[in-house]
């Protein structure tokens, strides 16, 4: 056994690498009293805005609610469609719902887990207004192909990447952007085991048109233009000081976060890529990965003993998604689904994730690949 309790996401022992730094701003802003608003959320938005060559970024007060500004920003209407992954985490199709917005669910990659072009233009109908591509477990989806496809029928593109902060995408001509910032809008968690994790709730959203990120900061604001004016119907959603000036610390370490994420990622590739049964994680060809999660194909037969296996030998592992969200209770009969998502149906009974954070040691990572071998060796 090694030293430690390995975990799936290891918050504690992230947060001693600057401690010190995070508990004197912490100290300083309680000090400061100013809770709600205070000039440390202004500065935070700035930070990220130029780490993330963005014009605008504006935060608010989770993940969720950053989609669902940047859908009241766009103005959809009741009725219009949304073209969603099916296979992702339940919020991207969640506020379409509750914004009376037609999830359409579309099957992804099969090696990138991501939507794709051909699926969306599968997908298209008259009422199509916008795309949701999720980045998800930290890279890209092909997002120029899928940018031309809903620049030719003017369909909007909102990018959740709250999986994905920090990743880059090339284009065909060599241009490079951050993920997020390639369409229309694009929207991000600082949910504590997130890439760039506050202590709390967090979210912003971020774009690169500053008429949208007018609407999207007012919209977040009670739709108010100036104190007691209300010029759209708009929902509170902010960022408290005390997350931003965490955010604050913790973005000066976000390219080290990643860099140990990417480590600890090319690590289990090495260590697992003999074992046949285990399709590691396949890297899409214009994007970076920054390892939101690290996560495994392995036979349907096997997974569920692989992850009792690991459990019983202190090892947590997750599966993120068992369930299509076609197939989710609350979805079922809602929305519009197209083909037969046998992709996703596949991901959901295949895939499980290791645990992946900023703090694995190579004797931890050792530990749970020796692990993992030892199961397929001897199932
Ligand atoms: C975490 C997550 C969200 C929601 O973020 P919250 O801050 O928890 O509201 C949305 N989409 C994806 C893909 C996520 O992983």
């Amino acid at each position: 056994m090694v030293e430690d309790p390995i975990q799936m996401v290891d918050l504690k022992k992230q947060y001693l690498r600057n401690k010190v730094a995070i508990d004197e701003a912490i100290h300083h802003c309680i000090d400061q009293s100013t809770f709600i608003k205070g000039p440390q959320v202004t500065q935070f938005e700035r930070a990220l805005a130029a780490y993330l060559w963005a014009e605008e970024v504006i935060a608010c007060a989770n993940g969720t609610d950053a989609l669902q500004l940047a859908m009241m920003a766009l103005d959809l209407r009741p009725g219009d469609e949304v073209i969603v992954p099916a296979f992702t985490y339940v919020a991207t199709a969640e506020v379409i719902a509750l914004l009376g917005l037609i999830p359409v669910m579309v099957d992804v990659d099969p090696v990138t887990f991501t939507i794709t072009a051909q699926e969306i233009e599968k997908a298209l109908s008259r009422k199509t207004r916008a795309v949701v591509p999720v980045h998800l477990f930290g890279q890209c989806a092909e997002m120029e192909p899928i940018l031309q496809l809903c620049r030719s029928h003017q369909i909007y593109v909102i990018e959740d990447n709250a999986q994905a902060i920090g990743a880059h995408y090339t284009f065909s001509d060599g241009e490079v952007k951050s993920a997020g910032c390639l369409g229309d809008l694009g929207t991000t968690s600082f949910f504590p085991s997130k890439n760039l994790g506050c202590f709390g709730d967090g979210g912003a959203v971020y774009t690169n048109d500053t008429d949208l990120g007018e609407r999207v900061r007012k919209i977040a604001n009670h739709g108010q233009s100036q104190k007691y004016k209300h010029d759209l119907i708009g929902v509170n959603s902010r960022l408290d000081t005390l997350q931003a000036v965490i955010l604050l610390e913790k973005l000066k370490l976000l390219d080290d976060y990643t860099a140990a994420r990417q480590w600890a990622a090319a690590w289990y590739d090495q260590a697992l890529a003999d074992i046949s049964k285990i399709e590691i994680p396949a890297r899409a060809s214009s994007s970076t990965h920054v390892y939101h999660q690290y996560t495994l194909k392995v036979p349907a037969r096997d997974r569920d003993g692989l992850k009792a296996f690991l459990q019983q030998k202190q090892i947590p592992s997750m599966v993120y998604y068992p369930i299509p969200l076609a197939k989710q209770k609350a979805y079922q009969d809602l929305g519009r689904i197209v083909g037969d998502l046998a992709v996703t149906e596949e991901l959901c009974q295949r895939v499980i994730s290791l645990p992946m954070h900023t703090e694995l040691s190579e004797m931890q990572l050792e530990y749970i690949c020796q692990t993992v071998d030892d199961y397929f060796i001897d199932p």
